[in-house]
């Protein structure tokens, strides 16, 4: 027997129309490239998104069709997250900070047929362009005064380009299976792959993402994405807001820490999200210059492990709780969000930073386990660590015009190495390519890191295995110092002393004035490696003289 409930579909555009109907008049601020601050509403936003779908009909581009977009967090981005999805469309965000090479080859492995871009990138579509044969429009979001000349093509201008749409229409009834929108992973290994999501999943991980252990959000909140709308669109971030009509400001290209704190105050947020890296930023800027954040009360980080210090430091020192989450591309990305249980609020503040640190536990509609090499299921206890897999409605079931299936018996084996204890709190010890393996014994580079950065002078730190004799590969860990302050190798080393077992204790540390980052703002181990791959650790000449 079937239910006798209503069969209206999941779909994205449904967001904004909720938003409109019932949060008409919550603003939307953007800081623009242009250099200035817009303000408009959901309204408004809702106007224009469908004027945007309508002006895509104009370009000819098909229902399924493949639209890129190049941008950074701003109201004109988040029309066309709607007005390209919202029409039948697939919206594709692209890094910008992926190399141009890069670029092309994931615009043309996506088959993209138009690209939107904001005036910052046009040195990347002039490298782009040429490498892209099959993409026909090339939109810049701006005014037609602002339209810039580029050697390669001939853009339109956003606005121009929009004043040719039309509001009128309302949206067209999609398949809630259907495609809207598409992400490459940034492919450490091999080329990115693409994960293709659907309205239903998109929509089912908005709902999932703003319950009150994960994101929490509500009408009252206004919500910064520091994370940007290119990397897992903004966490999902930008479909959340509008379900329960959270004011949002986009932050545009001012991700440094002075134009944040500007904008977080004069706009009053309270909640934002991003990477550890950003989170530093921010805190080194606060010390710096003695401001104190006035409204901001949660921050979400997420997409590499965070330094508990960094935690504490923001507890601590400026009242804000910074929530751990774990997710990847592949999992929209959120699969686990750190918040207490009711038994843990009798514990000491110092046993329920125990559990703060962890990355959480799964939020509903993501089921996890561990297993070890052969497979096998392994316990909860917090101690025993497998590979991580997963499973849920808005967890990718294969990639992008790949015919192989990721899965493993229906679940897919994230990568990442992790812990579980018997409250179903995660713990990634790491992502299993980044173990340090010495001597057959795994080290986490997490934990070390984590160490070092807990060290008053250290701003950063990334850990690699280095080619040893004896061991195969040792501990090191690479670090860089905050401003104007000093600390030796052996004082670093020192700081290892009754946190980890011995043997665990890095042979060496390397200072530098930058680590290397990814395009989506982690420590690259991979440039790490590769930078000290040649490198004789001090040690290695003991081994080798056989002491
Ligand atoms: P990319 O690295 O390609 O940008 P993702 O953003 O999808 O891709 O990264 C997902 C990976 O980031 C996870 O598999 C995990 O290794 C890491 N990660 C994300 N969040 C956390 C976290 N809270 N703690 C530790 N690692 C994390």
């Amino acid at each position: 027997m079937l239910g006798q409930m209503m069969d209206v579909p999941l779909s994205i555009s449904n967001l904004l129309v909720h938003a409109d109907r019932f949060h008409g008049d919550t603003e939307i601020v953007s800081r623009r490239v242009e250099g200035d601050i817009h303000r408009y509403t959901y309204r408004d936003a809702h106007r224009r998104s469908r004027q945007a779908a309508s002006a895509l009909q104009g370009l000819g581009i098909a229902p399924g069709g493949r639209v890129a977009t190049l941008a950074w967090n701003g109201y004109r981005h988040f029309e066309l997250y709607y007005g390209i999805s919202g029409s039948g469309r697939v919206m594709h965000t692209i890094n910008p900070r992926l190399h141009p090479e890069q670029v092309a080859w994931i615009a043309n492995d996506a088959e993209d047929e138009a690209l939107f871009f904001d005036l910052s990138f046009a040195p990347l579509i002039d490298a782009v362009a040429p490498l892209c044969p099959k993409i026909k429009h090339w939109i810049a979001l701006c005014d037609e005064d602002r339209l810039p000349a580029l050697k390669t093509v001939k853009p339109i201008a956003y606005e121009t380009w929009l004043a040719g749409g039309s509001a009128d229409s309302a949206w067209p009834v999609l398949d809630e299976n259907a495609a809207a929108c598409l992400c490459y992973t940034s492919g450490t290994t091999g080329n990115p792959k693409g994960v293709l999501y659907s309205h239903r999943s998109t929509v089912l991980h908005a709902l999932g993402s703003i319950m009150p252990d994960v994101m929490g959000l509500k009408a009252t909140d206004v919500v910064l994405p520091v994370v940007p709308m290119f990397h897992v669109n903004a966490w999902g971030t930008a479909y959340s807001c509008p379900i329960v009509g959270a004011k949002l400001v986009f932050p545009g290209s001012g991700l440094d820490g002075k134009s944040l704190i500007e904008l977080f105050e004069a706009e009053k947020v309270t909640f934002t999200a991003g990477v550890p890296t950003i989170w530093l930023g921010l805190l080194q800027e606060l010390q710096k210059t003695g401001q104190k954040l006035s409204t901001v009360n949660r921050m979400v980080v997420g997409g590499s492990a965070c330094p508990p210090a960094l935690m504490k430091a923001f507890k601590d020192d400026y009242g804000i709780h910074i929530h751990h989450a774990w997710g990847m591309t592949e999992m929209s990305p959120l699969g686990t969000f750190n918040a207490l249980k009711e038994k843990h609020l009798s514990l000491s503040e110092d046993d329920q930073f125990k559990i703060h640190v962890k990355a959480g536990r799964p939020m509903f509609g993501v089921d996890i386990k561990i297993v070890d090499d052969a497979g096998k299921e392994l316990p909860w206890d917090g101690v025993a660590f497998g590979d991580l897999l997963v499973r849920g409605p808005w967890i990718v079931k294969q990639y992008y015009r790949r015919d192989e299936s990721p899965l493993v018996d229906g679940w897919f084996p994230t990568g990442d190495v992790a812990t579980i204890d018997p409250d179903g709190y995660v713990q990634i010890t790491d992502r299993s390519k980044d173990v340090i393996k010495s001597g057959g014994e795994w080290i986490s580079s997490i934990d070390l890191e984590n160490i070092a950065v807990s060290h008053p002078a250290v701003a950063e730190a990334g850990a690699i295995g280095v080619f040893h004799p004896k061991w195969d590969e040792r501990p090191m860990v690479v670090v860089v110092l905050k401003e104007g302050r000093s600390a030796t190798v052996e004082e670093i080393l020192a700081h290892y002393e009754g946190k980890i077992a011995k043997w665990q204790i890095p042979d060496d540390v390397q200072f530098v004035d930058e680590l290397p980052h990814t395009a989506t703002g982690k420590i690259s181990k991979l440039k790490l490696r590769e930078a000290f791959k040649d490198y004789v650790l001090p040690t290695a000449g003991e081994a080798l003289a056989g002491r």
